[in-house]
């Protein structure tokens, strides 16, 4: 029997309505914010990533699904929704139409699947460009936390912290790399690595004995420069204004190299439910003039797995507003041109199609959550007039075969 691959998961029936039903919330929200969906390709030539995600980052060295095509192309299947977003616009010349993007998409990435981590995830996340204020960053991180909201997740803690521009960085990875230089030898083969390349990132491991050792790290809040305290504060009191809590986490860096100033993580359950920051070089950096941008990526099956964990929307399955049961080979055909009008009026139907006794189809109509329950004889069709069963309420009532219609939509 063949599996699905490892990492990888089946959504179906009342999970994938649970699914569907997030999407239809979380577009209803980016709406309100103004955001415009943007669905890219599945796989994106392979320099898109290399060149934003960083060479040396984890994602570039170790997770990427990447594959020669039959034309010789390297290809990669995406592992993020930002490059592929920017791309787009800046292919489109999206910045001054439409600055203001979501997307919902599946993801790749090899990892050591475990629970909440997958080899194909989906991310759901927003990108505003060409507004470099704080007021952007505080609008983007509201957004996330209007999701949260709305989806109902408590307990997801917001940490923020700024990671300086261009101008500051670099003071702050030399202090660093001072710290560091005595306790390299005790740190993991990968933060050896990056202390060279990317010191910034050292901070970003997940290892418990390096985490114990950068616990006594320099700030890199102590390295701002002026203009980047300055967003940093401001962000903070918005924050505060919009009744928002937040904590300052210094050890914050996210994992990607285009971050530049805010950085801000959800975290539920020990791990990030959504990370998100602002990237003012990347699209310059991807070829297309300078425009600065700040974003976030939710993990979809992480928000899942927290309403689930919460028990939000238990009772997600779609509802059959009527199943009509019958008896003998005509009911079966009235029955069936009946559920086809009450289709085309808007009504979720389902009629018997097999030869069964009635109770075993009342117990097919309770599997489908009808509503009510009708069951169609000769004698139905010979008098017109159907008996129509509440199926919770057990209360029955006589009505004309031609005023289903009207019955339910009175009911
Ligand atoms: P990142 O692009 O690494 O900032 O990830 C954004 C969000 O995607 C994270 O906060 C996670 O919730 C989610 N995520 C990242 N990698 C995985 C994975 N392998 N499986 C499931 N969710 C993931």
């Amino acid at each position: 029997m063949i599996q699905a691959p490892r990492g990888t998961k089946d959504i179906f029936t009342s999970e994938a309505y649970l699914w569907a039903h997030i999407e239809n919330i979380l577009r209803d929200i980016f709406y309100r914010f103004n955001f415009s969906e943007i669905r890219t390709p599945m796989f994106e030539n392979t320099e898109l990533f290399t060149r934003s995600v960083g060479e040396d980052s984890d994602i570039a060295q170790k997770e990427m699904y990447t594959f020669m095509d039959k034309g010789g192309r390297s290809l990669t299947l995406k592992p993020e929704g930002t490059a592929p977003t920017v791309r787009c616009a800046i292919q489109n010349n999206l910045f001054e139409s439409s600055p203001k993007l979501f997307y919902i998409t599946p993801a790749f990435r090899y990892e050591r699947p475990q629970s909440g981590r997958y080899r194909e995830f989906h991310q759901c996340g927003a990108e505003s460009f060409a507004d470099s204020t704080p007021t952007c960053d505080a609008e983007i991180i509201s957004l996330a936390s209007q999701i949260l909201n709305a989806l109902g997740i408590k307990g997801a803690a917001l940490k923020i912290n700024s990671i300086g521009c261009e101008n500051c960085r670099p003071k702050y990875n030399l202090t660093l790399k001072n710290f560091i230089a005595d306790n390299l030898k005790n740190l993991c083969g990968d933060c050896q690595n990056r202390f060279e390349l990317n010191p910034l990132r050292i901070l970003d491991c997940k290892n418990d004995s390096c985490k114990k050792i950068l616990n006594n790290a320099p700030s890199v809040l102590n390295s701002l420069c002026d203009e980047c305290k300055l967003h940093f504060e401001i962000l903070k009191n918005l924050l505060t204004d919009l009744n928002i809590f937040y904590e300052v986490d210094d050890k914050i860096v996210r994992g990607l190299d285009y971050y530049t100033r805010t950085v801000f993580e959800f975290i539920y359950d020990n791990s990030a439910i959504c990370g998100g920051g602002r990237y003012d070089n990347l699209v310059s950096e991807l070829g297309a003039k300078k425009i600065p941008a700040v974003g976030f990526g939710f993990g979809m099956e992480r928000m899942i797995n927290a309403i689930k964990a919460q028990n939000l929307f238990d009772n997600c399955q779609v509802k059959l507003d009527l199943f009509i049961g019958n008896i003998g080979e005509n009911a079966v055909k009235k029955s069936f041109l009946i559920a086809n009008t009450l289709r085309c009026a808007g009504f979720n139907i389902e009629y018997n199609n097999l030869n069964r006794s009635v109770k075993s189809q009342i117990k097919t109509a309770c599997k489908f959550n009808a509503k009510f329950f009708t069951i169609i004889g000769d004698d139905e069709i010979k008098n017109g007039s159907v008996k129509i069963k509440n199926l919770l309420t057990k209360s029955e009532t006589q009505i004309d075969i031609n005023s289903i219609n009207k019955f339910l939509e009175e009911n």
